[in-house]
């Protein structure tokens, strides 16, 4: 009887703590998809490309990826979610989104209720907190256009994933201490200040959207980062030193040599 009652637990355990389901067979078809769609995964090399699937696997055997009202939820997505996630931790093999568990993906913009097609439904993505903690919600066809347009800078699934590892040491606040648990953030934030003058005064290449926090101004250097790495090292030097520095890797340079090899 106690054994059947510590296997139970066990099991109840691991559910709890989100021990990883099976890892999904790799399908025929996905690598293509991402090597169409992704641009981070086309400048890999293939042994990278097979750790790169590896951790989309592991992704979803730890996450759901659901739909909510008039989503059907496709192999694509979940692909695409599974990239979003992993590209801004590429650096940090055993990284772990432990603060969330499922990602829900909505048809269109979505205001604070989850709500489509409302005058204040303008959110494409965001990360739950309160009831909602642990829950990503994802507009489907915004999650798409990001991947679909490698150069304007814009990434959602990028955006809410980098808010993610940011949010990773409790707070919300635009400095990833998880990264940089042995840095002051003076420097960083003293920077963001200048930065964000900047883009009040005149055209900076950087989505107005940065000035509104902090959070969201790491948010959005990080979506222009993962997308144009080499055109925000010449345009923005010190800031792209920063996010290289945060996130362990110098993506312009990955950028060129894959260019060059191929
Ligand atoms: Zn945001």
């Amino acid at each position: 009887m106690a054994g059947i009652f510590k296997r139970l637990g066990q099991r109840i355990f691991r559910w709890l703590d989100g021990e990883p389901l099976p890892l999904p067979e790799w399908q025929p078809g996905w690598s293509d998809y991402l090597q169409d769609k992704v641009v981070f995964y086309r400048t890999l090399t293939d042994a990278d490309k097979e750790t790169f699937e590896y951790r989309v696997r592991h992704f979803l055997a730890t996450t759901a990826v659901e739909g909510g009202i008039q989503v059907r939820v496709t192999d694509e997505d979940r692909l695409l979610v599974a990239a979003s996630a992993i590209i801004p931790v590429w650096a940090f093999p055993d990284w772990h989104y432990f603060n969330v568990r499922s990602v829900f993906l909505l048809p269109g913009l979505f205001n604070a209720r989850f709500e489509c097609g409302e005058k204040d439904s303008l959110i494409s993505g965001m990360v739950g907190t309160g009831p909602m903690a642990g829950k990503l919600a994802l507009s489907k066809p915004h999650l798409h256009a990001g991947f679909d347009n490698a150069r304007d800078k814009q990434n959602v699934g990028i955006h809410e994933f980098a808010h993610l590892v940011d949010g990773a040491d409790g707070s919300l606040d635009g400095f990833p201490e998880r990264m940089e648990s042995y840095r002051v953030s003076e420097p960083w934030f003293a920077l963001v200040k200048h930065k964000v003058e900047e883009i009040e005064k005149k055209h900076t290449g950087i989505s107005d959207y940065a000035t509104v926090n902090h959070a969201e101004f790491f948010a959005v250097a990080s979506e222009y980062f993962f997308e144009r790495p080499e055109l925000m090292q010449k345009k923005h030097p010190q800031l792209y030193q920063w996010l290289s520095e945060f996130y362990h890797i110098n993506l312009a340079e990955q950028y060129r040599s894959a260019r060059r090899s191929h």
